[in-house]
């Protein structure tokens, strides 16, 4: 068995400012990257610079990641930090800049590398890494992935370097500022977390731990996802604490089938990323094993995957995937040992069919 999580972690309010003197130690110059608008508009950009001001380091910004982001755009990127000089990379966002600074403090630290380099394996060194996550999904901020678009092969995935964050500050208020949309498809980005880490053939007692527990914890705001009751901050903390817990879930084991089937989605159909996984969980825990459904069900406060499917059209209010994109995702992910290899059922043709729920 393995147990490695080398991010330190702190979840509580106003952790940016208040830990400052303790991050900020990680170099004199820092690229802060960030998504187009949502780091200004909640606050987390403000106190970055707070605490960067308050601690005499310099910074520039890059605030041009986009969703599902672009290798061209984690070079444009690189290309701004190696200029000017930066020694350490601060990701501000939801997993999409947070999985880009990984993957631009990579590439500056292999300042002679190009693009080419974040698809070659070889030394997976990079600069520091801060992560303030924004969003409740990905635990990109206590994960080692780092997951890239390339534009012209219409191909996502994960880059096969391991960058982990150095810190990851946790502050709910963030999240706080999420439209409705952000919020649901996040946090169900997280419930997939949870269930592709349980079942999995990568599965340890201590991933599983991390599961039982995060899905309780997940489960006490389930009824504001449900829009059965008035978002309390309490609920924010649970929502965040689970998303962190699912990614050290994840780190143990890596996501399986629905991960790699929502990715051709995610391209060729714009569904966001948490929708995308959300629409294969139902039909991915029907085929596993009774006693681990029953059990992840049962945490996330479930009677069966029914109940689950329900719950998913409810709140992420999918449309209808067609059924060429549906097969196309089928067939990729046929021929990806990697993700197969994650499922610990075997998967034929037409159990890969019923899951993505093509009769
Ligand atoms: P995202 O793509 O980072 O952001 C989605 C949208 O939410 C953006 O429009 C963003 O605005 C906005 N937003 C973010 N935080 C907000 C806040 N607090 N208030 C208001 N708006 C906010 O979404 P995500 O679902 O968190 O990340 C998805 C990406 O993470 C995908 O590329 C996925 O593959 C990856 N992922 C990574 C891992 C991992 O382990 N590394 C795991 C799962 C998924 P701005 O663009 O203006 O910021
Ligand atoms: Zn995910």
């Amino acid at each position: 068995m393995f147990f490695y999580m080398p991010t330190k972690v702190y979840q509580e309010k106003d952790v940016v400012i208040n830990k400052s003197e303790e991050w900020c130690i990680l170099g004199n110059r820092a690229l802060i990257v960030t998504g187009r608008s949502s780091a200004r508009a909640n606050g987390s950009l403000a106190d970055v610079i707070a605490a960067l001001t308050s601690n005499k380091k310099e910074y520039v910004i890059f605030s041009e990641i986009e969703e599902n982001p672009s290798v061209d755009t984690v070079m444009r990127a690189r290309d701004m930090g190696i200029s000017n000089k930066v020694d350490f990379v601060i990701g501000i966002g939801g997993g999409s800049p947070l999985d880009a600074a990984k993957a631009i403090a990579l590439m500056i630290f292999h300042s002679g590398k190009d693009k080419d380099y974040l698809y070659t394996k070889g030394s997976d060194e990079a600069l520091p890494v801060v992560a303030i996550p924004t969003t409740c999904g990905t635990g990109s901020e206590v994960t080692p992935y780092s997951i890239l678009t390339r534009t012209e092969l219409l191909a996502k995935g994960s880059i096969p370097h391991k960058v982990f964050p150095r810190y990851a500050l946790v502050d709910s208020k963030y999240l706080g500022y999420a439209p409705v949309s952000v919020l649901h498809n996040t946090a169900v980005d997280a419930l997939a977390h949870f269930y592709e880490s349980y079942i999995n053939t990568n599965a340890t007692d201590y991933s599983r731990m991390m599961v039982e527990k995060g899905l309780k914890v997940w489960a006490r705001s389930k009824d504001v996802l449900e829009g059965k009751r008035e978002v309390a901050s309490s609920d924010l903390d649970n929502m965040m604490l689970a998303s962190s817990m699912a990614g050290m879930a994840i780190s143990m084991t890596g996501t399986s089938l629905p991960h790699g089937l929502s990715y051709p989605v995610t391209v060729r159909r714009g569904m966001p990323h948490g929708m995308g996984v959300g629409y294969f969980q139902a039909g991915y825990l029907r085929e596993a094993d009774k006693t681990d459904r029953d059990n992840v069900l049962k945490w996330s406060g479930f009677g069966d995957a029914d109940e689950l499917a329900d719950f998913y059209s409810k709140v992420c209010t999918a449309e209808k995937l067609d059924e060429e994109i549906l097969i196309l995702s089928a067939e990729e992910i046929l021929s990806n040992e990697m993700k197969l290899k994650n499922c610990p059922y075997i998967v034929d043709r037409e159990k890969m069919l019923r899951i993505v729920g093509v009769n």
